[in-house]
């Protein structure tokens, strides 16, 4: 019934949810931490809480299908017009559009190993060839993947955070990548993380756009802006690549709650000074009993860590199991080839220590 090429596609694997290992375990729903899905452990801010139940009075009509009042908020808060914008059903939806605009079947996207899975996914779905650039230290080796780029390659996807490695490359390193990337590539700088990177790490890549006119710059609200389940991201480049985007995007695919949520998430500055604080605070409690117990992680950029089980490619499998059995529910990443690894989502205060306590007991 599909192609070669659709049926190679290995499904992607969201973390399972709280309903499910609940059943699955006898557990009670309320005594379940869900550290698996790099979700914002506060929630969603209660500005956009407020904004959703006003905008609920038109849920009759159809969303604004250019997201107007949306774009508008997010070209005040990153300088740029609203052509240079693309609305995406989350940034998940902006990585498959650039797949979709700028690839042909056989041609070639580039990506890192341990690159995001959607990368994948999004070349498999538009019958091109992946070429899989080996990492460096769990982290992008960009020379090597300046070096990878072929005739036929038409696309970069390059996360800054990585997930799920959490690494980081600086803006030096990026910027002088961007300038060995030849004018046919389009490359998709993925920052889904980018809030949660402290000041000194910070760089202006949404006026990098300026720059290179085959930059694409992909963001999230479902990180540190907390609106995961509202599907919302966005991209922004420069207006004939925008352009290019939009015809291929659904006109309707960011609904009227989510616009509504977004707007007012993008002006919630108070909220996401505390996600990042909250982050920042939960990292050092988790690296400090990674620390004690003597496990290898990775140091991470993002709002997750990876860390090493075990020293055996069952490990992760074996403590994913013996941790959901205690209702703690992580990331297994043995499809990113990272059997002995397991990715934490960083939670609550309260949320990490259960997960340290019973990581402990699993591992004694
Ligand atoms: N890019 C990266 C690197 C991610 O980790 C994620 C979330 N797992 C996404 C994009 C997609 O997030 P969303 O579709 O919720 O915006």
């Amino acid at each position: 019934l599909a192609p070669e090429y659709v049926r190679a596609i290995a499904p992607y694997q969201a973390g399972k949810p709280i309903a499910e290992v609940a059943r699955e375990f006898g557990l009670d729903e309320a005594s379940i931490v869900k550290l698996a899905s790099n979700e914002n452990p506060l929630g969603m801010p209660a500005s956009a809480k407020l904004a959703m139940q006003q905008a609920m009075a038109e849920l009759g009509r159809y969303p604004d299908a250019n997201g107007f009042e949306l774009k508008a908020a997010i070209g005040a808060k990153y300088d740029v017009p609203q052509s240079w914008i693309t609305l995406g059903n989350g940034s998940n939806d902006i990585l498959e559009i650039a797949a979709h605009a700028f690839v042909q079947p056989g041609q070639s996207v580039v990506y890192a190993q341990y690159g995001f899975l959607v990368y994948a996914l999004a070349t498999q779905a538009v019958g091109a060839r992946a070429i899989e650039v080996p990492a460096k230290d769990f982290g992008h080796d960009l020379a090597a993947m300046a070096e990878a780029i072929t005739e036929d390659t038409r696309l970069v996807y390059l996360a800054n955070p990585n997930n799920p490695t959490g690494t980081f490359v600086s803006a030096a390193e990026l910027e002088a990548f961007l300038k060995a990337v030849p004018a046919h590539v389009v490359v998709v700088l993925d920052e889904a993380y980018n809030e949660y990177l402290a000041a000194e790490q910070q760089y202006e890549s949404t006026q990098w756009v300026r720059t290179y006119p085959n930059l694409v710059v992909s963001r999230t609200m479902s990180k540190a802006y907390g609106l995961a389940g509202l599907r919302v991201g966005f991209a922004i480049a420069q207006p004939a690549v925008t352009d290019l985007m939009n015809r291929i995007r659904q006109p309707f695919n960011v609904n009227s709650l989510a616009q509504a949520a977004a707007i007012a998430a993008l002006n919630d500055k108070a909220f996401l000074q505390q996600s990042a604080e909250v982050n920042a605070a939960g990292y050092r409690q988790l690296i400090t009993a990674f620390d004690e117990l003597g496990l290898t992680y990775v140091p991470s950029f993002g709002n997750f860590v990876l860390v090493q089980v075990g020293t055996d490619d069952a490990a992760g499998a074996r403590v994913n199991l013996a941790l959901l059995k205690k209702g703690i529910i992580v990331r297994p990443v043995a499809n990113y080839g990272l059997p002995q690894w397991l990715r934490i989502s960083i939670g609550l205060p309260e949320e990490n220590a259960a997960f340290i306590a019973a990581l402990k007991s699993v591992l004694a």
